[in-house]
């Protein structure tokens, strides 16, 4: 028992001990990855550092969602209920975290982990999320954050050139960057406001 001081002592011996029999606490993960959007707590994603109290499961948000939310209320929700898909419990009829369209049809469980279980990329208008290998492809930023990558910089005026814009070169705000969830080429889609 060394130095503890008698007091803090005395106070924990009322206070009697929790004993979890090394039982974990079931709670929902923080800071969950997010496989669609890996980049959701960057500066400028759509998860904030919060202590707001989260409509979903009660707790402080740690992870505020601050993106749009497609249902019939609007409520205050953290990271974790997110990825767990806890949002079902308060929006019961439906929601949607993304206003847009998929390129193709993609199976059930993987739409809905994209609209569902991911934060909400933010657009101008609705654009055609892209699709590789029967899966949705990730989000990974806007161009104006890669003006240097020079794949970047060749998926956005190829996205462009396909608009019949050739003069327009090179990342800009109105172009989302997207990979594979696996790896592979960049792609680019222009979302023109
Ligand atoms: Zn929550």
């Amino acid at each position: 028992m060394g130095g503890e001081p008698r007091g803090l002592r005395r106070d924990r011996a009322r206070l009697g001990q929790v004993r979890l029999f090394g039982r974990k606490l079931r709670r929902k993960e923080e800071k969950p990855h997010f496989r669609f959007y890996p980049g959701a707590y960057a500066e400028g994603g759509p998860l904030v550092a919060s202590a707001k109290p989260c409509d979903c499961c009660g707790q402080p948000c740690v992870w505020e969602y601050t993106g749009n939310i497609y249902a019939s209320t609007d409520a205050t929700v953290c990271a974790g209920c997110i990825a767990a898909g806890y949002l079902g419990q308060i929006f019961k009829d439906g929601y949607s975290l993304d206003d847009i369209e998929l390129e193709t049809e993609v199976g059930q469980a993987l739409s809905s982990e994209l609209f569902e279980r991911t934060p909400g990329v933010a657009c101008f208008d609705p654009f055609e999320w892209p699709v590789a290998d029967d899966a949705p492809m990730a989000f990974i930023g806007y161009g104006a954050d890669f003006e240097k990558d020079s794949e970047a910089v060749r998926a956005t005026t190829s996205a462009f050139s396909k608009l019949g814009w050739d003069d327009q070169t090179g990342p800009s705000d109105y172009a989302l960057l997207f990979r594979p969830l696996g790896g592979g080429p960049m792609r680019a889609v222009i979302d023109l406001d």
